[in-house]
């Protein structure tokens, strides 16, 4: 019997990209490997809609997508539950319970959904249901009493929203029903990727990442174009180090650390150039992403057999949620018929 369950997820926008990767999937394959948990993994259309509700075309593609990625990177359905949140109908329910629990004022300061209405630019417009989607994530995560969660830290606001609406249920309704999560993060450093273009965070919707499905020509590509140090213009000149794309993500995703700590010093001296750290880079890179671009092929060309893994996850998923939602609705009292 597993001690443990962990639940994550990611939003069908798009493909993923190395930020999830090193942000979450990682760590779910590692998890997952472990034998310690109950594996759940959501691909989250419904929170995709709540700032694409005029592009649906976009999400129902992207979940086909953002499934090869998960199988791509090793997420294994015989042990991992892979869902699709609006199959399942208990989160939506579990969602309005919350949303009572939680004040505007309190999803007014979540600095995550802060900086992300700001970089959408929706102005007066944002939908309220993107406003509230840290409330159906708590529904996400405690439907299937996860304790863990592993994600970027830019999710770290949301998991404190969510463990406050586990104690404010618990106590309101005198009840042990709801558990409180745990983050599940990557080590310090790394747990928020930048983009190619030197943003704070890759995103899809920033369109600065390098995809997990990109084929080697545009990933050197993306890595040749990689923001430096603007100042770094002759190869003699001393480049900076802090703050250079190129060193973030050798720091990251290369395991030879002395290599990388003699060509930083290098760079910082003067004498070496940006190209040749970039197609270091690319070497680097490929090592890390062919295996994964390989399994993707594969896994694509049966696309029957990806979706009935997600409908059997969705299947199995939707057991787990309806018992929880039966617990939250007896603690409520709301279950005059039974
Ligand atoms: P969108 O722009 O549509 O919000 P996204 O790129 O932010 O897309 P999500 O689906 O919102 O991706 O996030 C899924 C998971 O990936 C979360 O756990 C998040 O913390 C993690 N993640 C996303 N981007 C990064 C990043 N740049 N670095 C580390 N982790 C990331
Ligand atoms: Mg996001």
């Amino acid at each position: 019997m597993a001690k443990h369950t962990f639940l994550t997820g990611d939003r069908p926008t798009g493909r993923l990209h190395i930020g999830h990767y090193i942000g979450s999937l990682q760590n779910r394959v590692a998890l997952q490997n472990s034998g310690d948990y109950n594996n759940f993994v959501m691909i989250a259309d419904t929170q995709a809609l709540t700032d694409n509700a005029n592009n649906p075309e976009k999400i129902r593609h992207s979940l086909m997508e953002v499934a090869l990625d998960y199988l791509a990177v090793g997420i294994d359905p015989k042990k991992t539950t892979i869902l699709v949140q609006s199959a399942i109908p208990a989160l939506s329910e579990l969602t309005m319970y919350y949303l009572d629990l939680v004040t505007v004022a309190r999803l007014n300061r979540n600095p995550t959904v802060k900086t992300e209405i700001k970089q959408k630019a929706f102005g007066e417009s944002v939908p309220a249901g993107f406003f509230v989607y840290p409330v159906s994530q708590a529904a996400d995560i405690t439907a299937f009493k996860a304790d863990t969660v592993p994600v970027g830290d830019d999710q770290e606001p949301m998991l404190e929203q969510t463990r406050e609406i586990v104690r404010t249920f618990n106590r309101t309704y005198n009840a042990d029903v709801l558990v409180e999560p745990e983050g599940y993060f990557p080590p310090k450093g790394s747990g928020r990727l930048p983009g190619i273009d030197g943003n704070a965070k890759m995103s899809k919707s920033l369109g600065n990442g390098i995809y997990l499905a990109d084929d080697a020509d545009t990933v050197q590509k993306k890595i040749m174009s990689m923001y430096t140090d603007p100042n770094h213009i002759h190869v003699s000149d001393p480049g900076q180090v802090e703050g250079n794309v190129v060193f973030t993500y050798l720091d990251i995703f290369d395991p030879d650390k002395q290599h990388v700590a003699d060509l930083k010093a290098e760079y910082q001296h003067g004498g070496l150039g940006d190209v040749k750290i970039k197609r270091y880079l690319n070497d680097v890179m490929d090592a890390v992403l062919s295996p994964i671009r390989n399994r993707r092929l594969e896994y694509a060309k049966d696309m029957a057999s990806v979706q009935q893994i997600l409908i059997d996850g969705t299947a199995h998923a939707n057991e787990v949620a309806n018992q929880t939602l039966q617990e939250v609705r007896d603690a409520i009292g709301f279950n005059y018929f039974k």
